[in-house]
């Protein structure tokens, strides 16, 4: 492995000292580590001496959600709320098991999207149609392996018949529809946790420094048995594993909260202990004030996905509350049917945007400092990674990107902080490293051939074309169901506002 020297880069290093402020500085990396930080740093013989002129530094950005089986389904959805969307690109019936080798090539496709954007950490909460096996995993950590990514990969998992996961299924699916439920095949939490059991003796802490990592993802509250979400939760304490799950991200949800778990999905988690420094909620868009408080005092995080939430009409995560109450906010794409992108940019620049729709007050607006952040030392923080990367400090892995200054973006240059959440959009990337390692060196792919993958990838668009549309054929069978469930969610949900801020008290009184 290469040893390198930068040399006086203005760098973000989002650490206790400097936080998000601009600094000059030089940074010695060794055996993929940051070994030095300091102004005039003399090169050392056998180091690659970078010139750090006219460049920005900060952490590589962390993509604190995201789910890779979406590359697949990019461009084909748009304005259907979550729960009509689902049945769409996450098919409850007529998908065959995908290929490893598909499997393996979207995963490629995510990681070179994510890395060419300055993404050194995704955070995939993989899922697989029916069944995740281990082969499929398997082509996943081989993906992220060639790539140079790190990474951190579920299992996600559902353990509960499909007919219970949902409010009002009974009421609005069709008899012919109900039977075709009822039949899917259903996994245990015990077997599931056997699966994690072996995929983490398998691939957690592998390649080159454990880069690639084994989360457990059970799916959300309503999805998964207290065996599941109990189960999981001992594996991400005995493993030190990130615990993935998606919460309140719809209203729909927050109704089926109400309805049918006593008030709070929150709650409930701690009933059952869940709740730990490993949990990562996923959205957390309809969380009350008492809710927030349990996750503040868990020390549990919320991966904050505003495109993807604005795209399904989700609704909006209060950013000012939540930070408020203490909790650790990172940012997620979510996926690519949602989203659609996995440049973690685009998130942090809406992210500072929308919020300051929320109130007249500019205390609660986003900062780009704040931001930054989110996409870097939050996310690192939520994806277990906190002491390994998310910040330029001695000690850490070298994963970070270099910038280049002499771009449209930073001219004239000027507060380059706020030209990077505002301005940038990826094109001023010259070089990625992960653990050391250049991934990207002058805008491009190293350990990708990009050409060749999207070369792949058309091959095989006609045969996915027919794939996607045999899935939808034998899914409209429920669609009509699941939009008089929406709108009977959308007539019970009471009270929240959706882009305002949140008015607690009006919420408990009423
Ligand atoms: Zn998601």
């Amino acid at each position: 492995m290469s040893n390198y020297l930068i040399r006086n880069a203005t760098v973000i290093a989002v650490d206790a000292t400097h936080g998000t402020e601009p600094f000059s500085t030089s940074i010695r990396i060794a055996d993929g580590l940051i070994s030095e930080m300091a102004v005039g740093l003399e090169a050392r013989p056998g180091e690659q001496i970078i010139n750090g002129a006219d460049s920005l530094i900060i952490p590589g950005m962390v993509n604190a959600h995201a789910h890779n089986w979406e590359n697949l389904w990019r461009g084909t959805q748009d304005n259907m709320p979550l729960e009509v969307w689902m049945l769409m690109c996450y098919p409850v019936v007529g998908s065959d098991p995908l290929s490893p080798e598909l499997v393996r090539l979207r995963t490629l496709l995510m990681a070179a999207e994510s890395l060419k954007s300055g993404v050194t950490t995704v955070v995939d909460d993989a899922y697989e149609i029916p069944f995740q096996k281990m082969e499929h995993l398997a082509a996943e950590f081989a993906a992220y392996e060639q790539a140079g990514i790190r990474a951190n990969l579920s299992g996600q998992i559902a353990d509960k018949p499909f007919l219970d996961t949902m409010p009002f299924a009974r009421e609005f699916l069709s008899s012919a529809a109900q039977k075709i439920a009822g039949e899917l095949e259903v996994t245990s939490a015990a077997d599931y946790l056997a699966f994690a059991r072996e995929a983490i003796s398998k691939f957690d802490r592998t390649a080159e420094h454990g880069r690639l990592r084994f989360m457990v993802g059970p799916s959300a509250p309503q999805r998964c048995t207290p065996e599941l979400l109990t189960g999981c939760s001992a594996l991400a304490k005995e493993f030190d594993l990130e615990l993935h799950t998606h919460v309140l991200e719809t209203r729909t949800q927050r109704v089926t909260s109400d309805e049918f778990y006593n008030g709070s999905f929150v709650e409930w988690f701690d009933e059952l202990g869940v709740l730990s420094p490993h949990v990562t909620l996923a959205h957390g868009v309809w969380l009350n004030e008492k809710e927030l408080g349990l996750l503040a005092e868990n020390g549990c995080s919320i991966s904050h996905n505003p495109l993807s939430n604005m795209k399904l009409a989700s609704g909006l995560m209060p950013w000012s509350e939540v930070r408020r109450a203490g909790v650790n906010v990172a940012i997620g794409t979510d996926g690519v049917c949602s989203s659609d992108t996995q440049r973690v940019s685009e998130v942090m620049k809406a992210t500072a945007l929308v919020h300051k729709l929320t109130s007249d007050n500019p205390e609660d607006w986003p900062t780009a400092g704040q931001v930054l952040e989110a996409a870097t030392i939050n996310g690192a923080r939520s994806a277990q990674l906190g002491s390994t990367v998310g910040s330029l400090e001695v000690g850490k892995e070298a994963d970070l990107v270099i910038y280049d200054l002499n771009t449209l973006a930073f001219s004239p240059r000027q507060q380059v902080d706020l030209q990077l959440v505002y301005s940038e959009n990826g094109s001023s990337i010259r070089t990625v490293m992960v653990a050391g390692r250049i991934i990207v060196d002058e805008g491009e792919l190293v350990t990708i051939d990009e050409s060749q993958l999207l070369q792949d990838v058309r091959e095989i668009t006609p045969w996915l074309h027919e794939w996607q549309s045999k899935a939808m054929a034998e899914n409209e069978i429920f669609v009509e169901g699941f939009w008089k469930q929406y709108r009977k969610s959308m007539k019970m949900f009471s009270g929240q506002e959706r882009y305002r801020t949140r008015d607690w008290s009006r919420r408990a009184t009423s």
